[in-house]
Protein backbone atom coordinates (compact mmCIF):
# COMPACT_ATOMS: atom_id res chain seq x y z
CA UNK A 1 0.00 0.00 0.00
CA UNK A 2 0.79 3.73 -0.79
CA UNK A 3 0.40 6.73 1.39
CA UNK A 4 -0.74 9.30 -1.05
CA UNK A 5 0.42 12.06 1.22
CA UNK A 6 4.11 10.30 2.09
CA UNK A 7 6.80 12.11 -0.31
CA UNK A 8 8.79 9.20 0.32
CA UNK A 9 5.86 7.21 -1.59
CA UNK A 10 6.81 9.47 -4.48
CA UNK A 11 9.99 9.32 -4.55
CA UNK A 12 10.21 5.36 -4.37
CA UNK A 13 7.43 5.01 -6.92
CA UNK A 14 9.08 7.75 -9.30
CA UNK A 15 6.73 10.10 -9.36
CA UNK A 16 8.96 12.38 -7.92
CA UNK A 17 12.09 12.66 -9.21
CA UNK A 18 15.26 11.46 -7.46
CA UNK A 19 18.98 10.70 -7.84
CA UNK A 20 18.86 6.88 -7.87
CA UNK A 21 21.38 5.02 -7.09
CA UNK A 22 19.72 1.41 -7.41
CA UNK A 23 16.19 0.13 -7.88
CA UNK A 24 14.61 -3.07 -7.74
CA UNK A 25 10.75 -4.41 -7.82
CA UNK A 26 10.30 -3.68 -3.77
CA UNK A 27 13.35 -1.05 -2.51
CA UNK A 28 14.58 2.36 -4.32
CA UNK A 29 18.15 3.59 -3.02
CA UNK A 30 18.30 7.63 -3.67
CA UNK A 31 21.03 9.68 -2.37
CA UNK A 32 19.67 11.97 0.69
CA UNK A 33 19.40 16.12 0.29
CA UNK A 34 20.67 16.89 3.31
CA UNK A 35 23.56 14.72 2.74
CA UNK A 36 25.56 14.27 6.50
CA UNK A 37 28.55 12.93 4.15
CA UNK A 38 29.70 12.66 0.58
CA UNK A 39 27.14 9.83 -0.91
CA UNK A 40 24.91 9.77 2.04
CA UNK A 41 22.17 7.47 0.99
CA UNK A 42 18.44 6.29 1.72
CA UNK A 43 17.03 2.90 0.75
CA UNK A 44 13.10 3.46 0.73
CA UNK A 45 10.61 0.50 0.41
CA UNK A 46 8.51 0.80 -2.44
CA UNK A 47 5.29 0.52 -0.24
CA UNK A 48 4.31 2.70 2.86
CA UNK A 49 5.57 1.50 6.19
CA UNK A 50 5.96 3.91 8.70
CA UNK A 51 8.98 2.14 10.63
CA UNK A 52 10.30 -1.01 11.59
CA UNK A 53 7.33 -1.68 13.88
CA UNK A 54 4.95 -1.68 10.56
CA UNK A 55 8.01 -3.18 8.34
CA UNK A 56 7.17 -7.16 7.57
CA UNK A 57 10.19 -9.35 8.59
CA UNK A 58 10.65 -10.54 4.76
CA UNK A 59 10.96 -7.04 3.82
CA UNK A 60 13.48 -6.53 6.71
CA UNK A 61 15.43 -9.03 5.92
CA UNK A 62 15.53 -7.93 2.16
CA UNK A 63 16.16 -4.25 3.52
CA UNK A 64 19.73 -5.54 5.63
CA UNK A 65 20.57 -7.85 2.55
CA UNK A 66 20.43 -4.43 -0.14
CA UNK A 67 21.84 -2.52 2.86
CA UNK A 68 24.93 -4.87 3.01
CA UNK A 69 25.53 -4.87 -0.93
CA UNK A 70 24.88 -1.12 -0.93
CA UNK A 71 27.68 -0.50 1.71
CA UNK A 72 30.24 -2.75 -0.27
CA UNK A 73 29.13 -0.83 -3.73
CA UNK A 74 29.78 2.52 -2.26
CA UNK A 75 32.33 1.89 -0.17
CA UNK A 76 34.72 0.83 -2.77
CA UNK A 77 33.34 3.46 -5.07
CA UNK A 78 34.07 6.28 -2.80
CA UNK A 79 37.04 4.82 -1.42
CA UNK A 80 35.34 5.42 1.97
CA UNK A 81 36.98 4.75 5.29
CA UNK A 82 34.03 3.77 7.36
CA UNK A 83 30.31 3.38 7.13
CA UNK A 84 27.01 4.15 9.62
CA UNK A 85 23.90 2.59 8.77
CA UNK A 86 20.80 4.64 10.76
CA UNK A 87 17.30 3.96 11.42
CA UNK A 88 15.61 6.10 13.08
CA UNK A 89 11.92 5.15 14.66
CA UNK A 90 9.58 8.03 16.09
CA UNK A 91 10.38 11.97 16.60
CA UNK A 92 12.36 11.13 20.26
CA UNK A 93 14.63 8.98 17.66
CA UNK A 94 14.98 11.75 15.11
CA UNK A 95 12.66 10.41 12.99
CA UNK A 96 11.79 13.40 10.51
CA UNK A 97 9.71 11.26 7.71
CA UNK A 98 7.64 9.15 9.13
CA UNK A 99 7.76 6.43 5.45
CA UNK A 100 10.90 3.73 6.70
CA UNK A 101 13.99 4.52 5.79
CA UNK A 102 17.91 2.96 5.99
CA UNK A 103 20.26 5.70 6.36
CA UNK A 104 23.29 4.69 4.03
CA UNK A 105 25.75 7.03 5.49
CA UNK A 106 29.61 6.55 3.64
CA UNK A 107 32.55 7.73 6.45
CA UNK A 108 35.31 9.42 5.67
CA UNK A 109 38.53 10.34 7.93
CA UNK A 110 38.37 14.04 9.26
CA UNK A 111 34.61 14.00 7.44
CA UNK A 112 33.80 16.25 10.74
CA UNK A 113 30.35 14.17 11.54
CA UNK A 114 30.14 12.82 14.83
CA UNK A 115 26.84 10.22 14.97
CA UNK A 116 26.20 8.34 18.15
CA UNK A 117 25.31 8.79 21.97
CA UNK A 118 27.28 9.89 24.75
CA UNK A 119 28.01 6.64 27.06
CA UNK A 120 26.28 6.29 30.32
CA UNK A 121 27.12 4.58 33.24
CA UNK A 122 24.76 2.26 34.73
CA UNK A 123 25.16 0.37 37.84
CA UNK A 124 25.11 -3.17 37.90
CA UNK A 125 21.32 -2.98 39.82
CA UNK A 126 20.28 -0.58 37.08
CA UNK A 127 21.26 -3.26 34.43
CA UNK A 128 19.92 -6.20 36.60
CA UNK A 129 16.55 -4.60 36.33
CA UNK A 130 16.37 -3.79 32.46
CA UNK A 131 17.38 -7.06 31.49
CA UNK A 132 14.59 -8.20 33.64
CA UNK A 133 12.49 -5.66 32.47
CA UNK A 134 13.41 -7.08 28.91
CA UNK A 135 13.94 -10.45 28.99
CA UNK A 136 11.33 -11.68 32.08
P1 LIG B 1 15.01 10.84 9.28
O1 LIG B 1 15.36 12.06 10.08
O2 LIG B 1 13.50 10.67 9.15
O3 LIG B 1 15.68 9.59 9.75
O4 LIG B 1 15.61 11.09 7.84
C1 LIG B 1 14.96 11.77 6.84
C2 LIG B 1 16.01 12.09 5.79
O5 LIG B 1 15.36 12.37 4.59
C3 LIG B 1 16.87 13.31 6.12
O6 LIG B 1 18.23 12.93 6.14
C4 LIG B 1 16.56 14.30 4.99
O7 LIG B 1 17.70 15.01 4.57
C5 LIG B 1 16.03 13.40 3.90
N1 LIG B 1 15.01 13.99 3.04
C6 LIG B 1 13.90 14.66 3.43
N2 LIG B 1 13.17 15.01 2.35
C7 LIG B 1 13.85 14.55 1.27
C8 LIG B 1 13.58 14.60 -0.14
O8 LIG B 1 12.59 15.16 -0.61
N3 LIG B 1 14.48 14.01 -0.96
C9 LIG B 1 15.61 13.37 -0.48
N4 LIG B 1 16.44 12.81 -1.38
N5 LIG B 1 15.89 13.31 0.83
C10 LIG B 1 15.01 13.90 1.70
ZN1 LIG C 1 5.29 6.38 2.31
Amino acid sequence: MRDDNCIFCKIANGEIPSRTLYEDERFRVILDLGAATRGHALILPKEHFADLVELPEDWAAGAMVLAKKMMMKMKAALHADGFNLVQNNGTTAGQTVFHFHIHLIPRYAEDGQTIGWKAGSPTPEELEAVQKEIAG
